[in-house]
C-alpha cells in the first residue's frame, strides 16, 4: 500500500489544483494521500469531489500543515484525519490567515523600501484565494527577474536576516497540537531535519513535542539519505513518537513526486497501523 501523508495544492503554495493533485496521485498508484496545505483546509472539498465524481480508488486523508512558533523557531506541524468543521481548528486557521496577510503586507513594505515595488500585489495575485506564502513572493520575484532562481530569491531576499524577511509571529506549537487533536486528528512533527537545529536542539524539540502530546514525527521523505531516514526512525522510537512519511510535494519536478521513495525502516512504528483503511487492506491481503 502506497501512502503519502504530506502534499500541497494551489490552496497554499502547491502548483497543482486539488483536482490535478488527486489525479496525479491516482496515476502514480498512491493508495492513501493526505493533502496538507499551509494553514488552510480549502483544497480538501474539491479533492474529495474529484475522487467521488471520477470513481478514483485513492483514499483522501484530510490534513493541514500548521506553521508554529517553538522557542522562537518556526516549526511545522502536520495534522491528519482532521474534522474540517471543528470550531477550534477553524479558529486557529482564521488566526493564521490574518497573520499571513499582515506578514505579507509588511514584506511588501520592506521590499518597497529597498526599491522593489509592487511585490505584495504580485504575490497576492499568484496566491489568488489561497493562503499567501513566501513561495508566492519568490515566484513573483523570479518572474520579475529580480533574481534568477527560486532558491536565490530566498537566499537574497526572503530568508532570515534579509530585506524581505519579517520575524514570524505564528501560533505556539502547543496550540496547534491541541487544535489538531480537538478536531479528532493526529499531530505530526514535520521534516525535523529541515530546521537547521543541532542534535541537542533537535532532541529538545522531540522531548517537548512528545511532552505536549504530539503523536508522531516524519521519518521518511522523498529526497533523503538512508542514514538520515534511519536516524529519524531511531529517534521516533527513542521518543515514543509514531512514524509518518510524506513527499511534501509542491510541483512536478525532477526529484520529488507523490509517493516517490517512501517507506519506513523496519524499526519504525507507522502512524497508520491502526487506521481502518490500513486494517482493511491487510485483511484483504490475507484472504
Ligand atoms: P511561508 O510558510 O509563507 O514562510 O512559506 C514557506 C514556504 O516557502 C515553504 O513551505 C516552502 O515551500 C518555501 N520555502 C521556504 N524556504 C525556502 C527555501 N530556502 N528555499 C525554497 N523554498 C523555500
Ligand atoms: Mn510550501
Ligand atoms: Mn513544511
Ligand atoms: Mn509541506
Amino acid at each position: 500500500m502506497l501512502i503519502d501523508l504530506h502534499s500541497h495544492t494551489t490552496a497554499s503554495d502547491g502548483q497543482l489544483t486539488p483536482s490535478e493533485l488527486v489525479n496525479r496521485a491516482e496515476n502514480r498508484q498512491v493508495n492513501v494521500l493526505a493533502i496538507t496545505d499551509h494553514d488552510t483546509i480549502d483544497g480538501l472539498a474539491e479533492a474529495q469531489r474529484t475522487i467521488d465524481d471520477n470513481g478514483l480508488k485513492l483514499t483522501l486523508i484530510k490534513g493541514i500543515e500548521v506553521t508554529t512558533n517553538w522557542l522562537n523557531h518556526e516549526i511545522h506541524v502536520v495534522g491528519v484525519n482532521i474534522d474540517p468543521t471543528n470550531v477550534q481548528l477553524s479558529n486557529l486557521i482564521t488566526l493564521q490567515k490574518e497573520k499571513r496577510e499582515i506578514r505579507a503586507i509588511e514584506m511588501g513594505r520592506r521590499l518597497a523600501k529597498a526599491n522593489i515595488e509592487g511585490v505584495y500585489e504580485g504575490a497576492k495575485a499568484l496566491a489568488g484565494e489561497g493562503a499567501i506564502t513566501r513561495a508566492h513572493f519568490a515566484r513573483y520575484l523570479v518572474e520579475q527577474g529580480v533574481a534568477p532562481t527560486f532558491q536565490k530569491v530566498f537566499d537574497k531576499y526572503l530568508s532570515r536576516g534579509n530585506t524581505g524577511y519579517v520575524p514570524h509571529n505564528w501560533v505556539d506549537i502547543d496550540e496547534a497540537i491541541v487544535a489538531i487533536q480537538q478536531a479528532g486528528g493526529q499531530a505530526i512533527l514535520a521534516h525535523p531535519n529541515h530546521y537547521k537545529l543541532s542534535n541537542k536542539w533537535m532532541r529538545r524539540l522531540f522531548t517537548d513535542f512528545k511532552a505536549l502530546g504530539g503523536d508522531a514525527m516524519e521519518v521518511a521523505m522523498g529526497q533523503q539519505s538512508p542514514q538520515v531516514r534511519l536516524q529519524l526512525a531511531m529517534w521516533s522510537e527513542e521518543y515514543g513518537l509514531l512514524a509518518s512519511q510524506g513527499s511534501d510535494f509542491h510541483f512536478v519536478g525532477r526529484w520529488r513526486d507523490l509517493g516517490k521513495a517512501l517507506h519506513l525502516p523496519e524499526i519504525a512504528k507507522p502512524i497508520w497501523a491502526d487506521w481502518p483503511i490500513y486494517k482493511e487492506f491487510k485483511e484483504k491481503q490475507l484472504t
